[in-house]
Order: C-alpha cells, then structure tokens, then sequence
C-alpha cells in the first residue's frame, strides 16, 4: 500500500545534544501517520563484506544523487568521528531494513531525523514491496514535544543499549536512561529499570520451552512480561508498542498444541489488532487479523 503522505504534523529544531530534531507543531492522537518515505539510499550490507566497506559502496551511489539530494545528505547530522564525513552522516542516519530477506542499510532524508529515544514516541514501518517507510505517533504526542524513533532496542538494559549506541557515536540522554533528579535516585531507577528488562529477557526466552510442555507457565509468563511492559513503558506512555510484542506471544501461546485455547486466542489477536492500528497503521496487516478475526 503506497497512499499519499500525510499534512506534515512537524517542524526541524536543534534539539540538545542530538543536533536536530523533528517536534509535533500540533497535538497528534496516537496511531497517526506522520511521514511515508522513500529512502533516497539503500545498501545491500549483505554483499559488502565487511562492513567497513560501506564506504566503497557510498562513494559510488553519491556522485549519482541529485544536487538537491547530495546536499541534503550533507546537512544531516553526523555523530561518529571517522575521517570519512559521508560515511559518518550515513552510519549515523540510516535504518536497518529488509528486502527480499536481504538486509539492507536505507537512509531518509527526513525520516532519518528523528532521534533516537528509549522511550520512542514513533514506530517505523517498512514495506518491502513498495520499499518504503512510514513513521506513525504511537501515543498521543501534545505540540511542541520531539518525536523519536529507537536506533537501539528498547527492550535491553541501560548498558547494552548504550554500547550500542555508542557504535553509531553517541549517548542517550533520553528520559529513560537519565531518569530523576539527583545521581542516587537515577542510579536507583536505572538498576529497577534493568531488572524489569532482565526479567523480560528470561521470560520471553523460556516462552519457547513453555509453549510445548507447560500451558501454565506459558499463559504465567505472557501476563507477566504485560505487566513488565506496562510497568516500563507506561510512565512515558508509550507501552503500545511493547504490549505489540506481548499480545503476538499471548496469540501465538493460545494456539500452540499443549494449550489450544480458542477463546484465550482471540482475546490477544483482538489486542494485538488494535496496537497494529496504532503502531502500523489500518493496513492489510490489520485486515488480515480481521478476518481471522472473522473465521
Ligand atoms: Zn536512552
């Protein structure tokens, strides 16, 4: 599905820290679509080995960019320090995407604006077959706030996602990993912050055991890693795109053999619906669900 963009809901400021940013210039009700993008760059990171060798494959696509574009590149914001400006601003910008099972590096020239937040306010949604991006507010945003995307995945503790991070050259200073006022009260927050990820991380990975042999503990671990979720992601408003994740376990556990549970089912498909329609968009995913809603 292509579909027209959508009025543009944002504007470009400096934000602090991160260079520029893109924040709402009205009020924007959550699951609104705010940017359909084709990406004016794309690396097949599977055929440069090693990955170093961006760089070759860079300096071949730039010269053929127009004027317009080529500068546009150069405006975005660069955080590493390598001698190679394009290819900092590159590895600094572009998003990991899929085509033909294919990974590939694709760079935007507005939707690689949004920073980066571990408490992200925007969810991306790529279409292999249209190759193109679209960025919908996965909470109500108020005017004036800074809408984020996540490069790092939210779902890891405060170290791992700084080392991460620290690979594309900078920090996160987000609200999530600078949380509190004081030093003792943000180290205290962090530490509750990671266990919760850590119990998450262990939960989701004995799910698959579970699923086979103890429906219990299956249906025991789907609520629990809701309410981890919604104990993370909810004082930032944000857990939408998390419970996603949650409700898609609690389906694919309803039909698994050992619990086969019609009704326990289609609870978390109908929940899993309406984050899809927020995070993604009413699109054929979303219909999709619905008629096996409707079967
Ligand atoms: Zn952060």
């Amino acid at each position: 599905m292509t579909g027209s963009n959508p009025p543009c809901m944002f504007e470009m400021r400096p934000s602090p820290g991160c260079g520029y940013g893109l924040y709402a210039t009205q009020d924007i009700p959550q699951g609104t679509l705010l940017l359909r993008e084709t990406p004016v760059i794309q690396i097949k990171t599977e055929d440069v080995e090693p990955l170093d060798e961006v760089d070759v494959a860079l300096a071949k696509v730039l010269p053929t960019l127009s004027p317009t574009d080529r500068d546009a590149f150069h405006a975005l914001s660069r955080a590493g320090r390598d001698s190679d400006e394009a290819l900092d601003i590159f590895n600094s910008n572009a998003f990991e995407v899929q085509v033909d099972g294919m990974d590939r590096l694709a760079l935007f020239l507005t939707g690689s604006r949004f920073n980066h937040s571990c408490a992200p306010n925007v969810n991306r949604d790529w279409d292999p077959d249209e190759q193109c991006m679209s960025f919908y507010a996965i909470c109500d945003v108020k005017q004036g706030e800074e809408l984020c995307t996540f490069y790092a995945r939210p779902l890891e503790t405060y170290a791992e996602r700084q080392r991460y991070l620290t690979t594309l050259g900078f920090v996160c200073h987000c609200s999530r990993c600078d949380p509190g006022e004081e030093e003792g009260e943000r180290e205290r927050l962090r530490a509750e912050s990671d266990a919760r990820v850590l119990e998450y991380q262990s939960m989701e990975d004995a799910l698959e055991g579970h699923k086979e042999t103890d429906a219990d503990r299956a249906r025991q671990s789907v609520s629990d890693m809701e309410r981890l979720v919604t104990e993370e992601f909810g004082p930032y408003g944000v857990a939408n795109l998390f419970l996603r994740g949650v409700y898609a376990m609690g389906r694919e556990v309803g039909l698994c053999p050992c619990v086969w549970d019609k009704e326990y089912t289609r609870h978390y498909t109908e929940r899993e619906l309406e984050m899809i329609v927020i995070c993604q968009g009413d699109g054929a995913l979303a219909q999709s669900y619905r008629r096996f809603l409707g079967s």
